[in-house]
């Protein structure tokens, strides 16, 4: 991995859909265990005011562009990004390539049966998948032995973890060594979206950029975490005028 470049501190890896499956799928067959991150807006704000997120995000095997508005400022510094990957995209592309690797897949994340939906609309859209267990995001920290447990027995290659962010992210970090070999991914609500509990924004607003937006129409409780976006952008000028050109020379 070569072509990255640092917003607010956040490395950003800069690859396309394919380059990150392709990456992803490497690792799991090395089986040495590795954590990716689908990094955001709000999680570079939220890294920047918490070191041990930092930490967490800057120790990652692939941090791949999943908003528009990292999008945005990777262009800007001269990054030929072509486009976001998001996690539903990931998931997709990691689906069809597992059943050729022969990979099975873990799904830890949601309330009670979306992650199981979720499953079944993967396997659905490609035979042969196998999902090596699935549970929902709402254990408590008692069971946390027991879903750990479920996982490891479960023979996954690669973990799905859809708890939120930065709890995904804090608990795949925290818990890599109780998973050894795994690719555990942090994919915050796709299994709503796979699940088709959420509706994805309608091609034409996604083509705009306008995802957050549609998101913020039809779930207007999203209002205050979307505040985080003016303040990256506040961020992200006041980095531009007051330091050089990081040494990637983006
Ligand atoms: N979630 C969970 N356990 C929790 C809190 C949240 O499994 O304790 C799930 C929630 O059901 C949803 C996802 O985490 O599926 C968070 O989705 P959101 O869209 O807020 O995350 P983002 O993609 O913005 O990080």
């Amino acid at each position: 991995m070569s072509r990255q470049l640092t917003i607010l501190g956040c490395r950003l890896d800069l690859v396309d859909a394919s380059e990150a499956v392709e990456t992803i799928i490497a690792l799991a067959r090395r089986g040495n265990g590795a954590q990716i991150i689908t990094l955001g807006t709000e999680m570079v704000v939220a890294a920047r005011r918490d070191p041990s997120f930092l930490a967490v995000v800057n120790a990652s095997s692939l941090n791949v562009c999943d908003t528009v508005g990292l999008l945005a400022v990777a262009r800007l510094r001269g990054a030929s990004l072509r486009e976001r990957v998001t996690g539903v995209e990931l998931i997709d592309a990691l689906a069809a390539r597992s059943v050729v690797e022969k990979f099975g897949i873990y799904l830890l994340g949601g309330a009670p049966d979306v992650a199981s939906a979720a499953a079944a609309a993967l396997q659905a859209r490609y035979p042969g998948l196998r999902i090596a267990g699935t549970a929902d995001g709402y254990f408590r920290l008692e069971e946390e032995a027991r879903v750990l447990n479920d996982i490891r027995e479960s023979g996954a290659r690669i973990v799905l973890v859809g708890l939120g962010s930065p709890r995904q992210e804090f608990w795949l970090a925290q818990h890599s060594a109780e998973l050894p070999g795994v690719v555990g991914i942090g994919i915050g609500g796709s299994f709503d979206v796979l699940s088709g509990r959420v509706a994805r924004a309608p091609r034409a607003w996604r083509t705009l950029h306008l995802e957050w937006l549609y998101r913020l129409v039809t779930e207007p409780s999203r209002w205050r975490r979307q505040l985080a976006l003016p303040t990256f952008v506040w961020l992200v000028i006041k980095e531009q005028l007051f330091s050089r050109p990081s040494a990637k020379g983006y």
